[in-house]
C-alpha cells in the first residue's frame, strides 16, 4: 500500500495481501500509539509493532480475524501496560478459554493486562485480566452506549455498529478529531491580529481551560494593535476557524448483503476518505457469498457508489481464487471520484520446506 493519504493524525498499513487474513494496522500521530483491527494471522508483524500496539478492534472470532491473538499474547505479555481489545459480544468468554490454555505459574508482578469489551447493541461490558494474576478473569463495569461511539481518545473516535454475518460481526468507522486550525484569511477580515491569545484560545477549546471563559484577544486600530476582552472564545473561533474536514476509516469485514447490513453500514461510512472493505468472492460466485454471508464484486461496486469514499481497498477475497484473483480488479466498477487502492496477492512471507530451513541453516 503505497498511496498517500490525506490523513493528519492516521497512518494506515494494510499488512495482508489480497489473499492474506485482512489485518490493518494505524498508527496514531504524535503518540505513535499502535491499533490493529482484526488479528487474523498477524506472524509478519515485527515485535516492535507488536509492541507499539495499545488497542485492538476485533471484526468477529472466525480464525482468520482472530487467531493470531496468541502470536499478539505471546509478543506483549511481559510489556507492564494494559492492552484493550473491543469486539463482538463473547469475545470476553473467549479471552478467558485462550488465556486459561496456558500455564502463567511464572508471571510477574510488571507483567501486562487485558482489558476486554464486548461491544453489545446498547452496552459496552468490560472484563480485566491482570498478568500479574497470571490471566485470570476479573468483572468490569457495563457502560451504557447511547450511540455509535465506543472509543474515544484526544486524536481519534472509533464507532462500531453490529452487522450479521450469521454471527455478530463489528464494523468500525475511525475518525481524526478535528485539530486547532485558524484561517489567516478570516483572521485579518475580523481586524484580528496573531499572538499569544491564540494558544490560550486552543487551550479554551481542547484543554484545561473552560471554554465559556472571556479572552483578551488582540484587533487592530488604526495604527494601533489594541487588547479586547471577548466573551465567548468558542463562538469566536467558529468565525476564524480554517476548513478541517474530519478525514475517517472505514472497515468493513465479513457481512452479509441484507438489507439491514447496507442501511447501518450506509449510515455509518458516509463520507469517509478511505474504506478498507472484504470482497471475499467474484460474481460468478454470489450464492457462495449469499451462502456464508460475504460479499462479492457486485455488492461492493454498489457499496462504492453508495458511500463514495475518496480512496477504496477491496481486501479478504477467498484463497479459491488463488490463480484468478486478478479477475476481482477487472469486475469492480467504481465511480470515477474513487480512487482504487489495490494489494498484492500475498504480503506474508512464504512458509518454508525442509530443504529451504536446511539451506538458511547452512548459509547461517
Ligand atoms: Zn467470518
Amino acid at each position: 500500500m503505497t498511496q498517500r493519504f490525506p490523513f493528519h493524525t492516521l497512518e494506515p498499513t494494510f499488512f495482508s495481501g489480497l489473499l492474506d487474513d485482512p489485518v490493518l494496522h494505524l498508527t496514531i500521530r504524535p503518540t505513535g500509539k499502535g491499533l490493529l483491527l482484526d488479528c487474523g494471522r498477524i506472524h509478519h508483524l515485527a515485535k516492535r509493532v507488536m509492541k507499539s500496539l495499545s488497542t485492538l478492534f476485533i471484526s468477529h472470532a472466525h480464525m482468520d480475524h482472530f487467531m493470531g491473538i496468541d502470536t499478539f499474547i505471546r509478543s506483549v505479555h511481559v510489556a507492564p501496560k494494559t492492552i484493550d481489545i473491543y469486539g463482538p459480544p463473547g469475545l470476553t468468554k473467549k479471552m478467558t478459554c485462550k488465556l486459561a490454555g496456558y500455564d502463567w505459574n511464572l508471571a510477574e508482578p510488571t507483567w501486562c493486562s487485558f482489558r476486554v469489551h464486548d461491544v453489545c447493541a446498547d452496552c459496552i461490558e468490560t472484563a480485566i485480566f491482570p498478568g500479574p494474576e497470571g490471566f485470570i478473569r476479573r468483572s468490569g463495569d457495563t457502560v451504557l452506549r447511547p450511540d455509535r461511539t465506543i472509543y474515544l481518545d484526544e486524536q481519534i473516535k472509533v464507532e462500531a455498529e453490529q452487522c450479521d454475518h450469521k454471527i455478530p460481526s463489528l464494523v468500525y468507522r475511525i475518525s481524526e478529531l478535528p485539530s486547532f486550525l485558524v484561517d489567516e484569511e478570516k483572521l485579518h477580515r475580523a481586524g484580528l491580529v496573531r499572538g499569544n491569545w491564540l494558544r490560550i484560545l486552543k487551550k479554551h477549546l481542547y484543554g484545561s481551560k473552560q471554554a465559556n471563559e472571556p479572552l483578551k484577544v488582540l484587533r487592530r486600530q488604526g495604527e494601533d494593535i489594541v487588547e479586547e476582552l471577548v466573551e465567548n472564545p468558542a463562538n469566536l473561533y467558529e468565525r476564524i476557524c480554517g476548513e478541517h474536514p474530519a478525514a475517517s476509516i472505514g472497515y468493513i469485514t465479513d457481512i452479509g448483503f441484507t438489507g439491514k447490513n447496507i442501511e447501518k453500514i450506509v449510515n455509518l461510512m458516509k463520507g469517509v476518505t478511505l474504506l478498507v472493505c472484504e470482497c471475499s468472492f467474484l460474481r460468478q460466485d454470489k450464492e457462495k457469498a449469499r451462502m456464508s454471508a460475504h460479499l462479492c464484486t457486485d455488492d461492493v461496486n454498489i457499496l462504492a457508489d453508495r458511500l463514495r469514499p475518496r480512496f477504496f481497498l477491496p481486501m479478504h477475497l477467498s484463497k479459491s481464487y488463488i490463480h484468478t484473483w486478478e479477475r476481482l480488479y477487472d469486475e469492480l466498477e467504481l465511480p470515477s471520484s474513487v480512487t482504487l487502492v489495490r494489494l498484492p496477492k500475498y504480503l506474508t512471507p512464504q512458509p518454508l520446506l525442509p530443504c529451504e530451513a536446511r539451506k538458511i541453516a547452512r548459509q547461517g
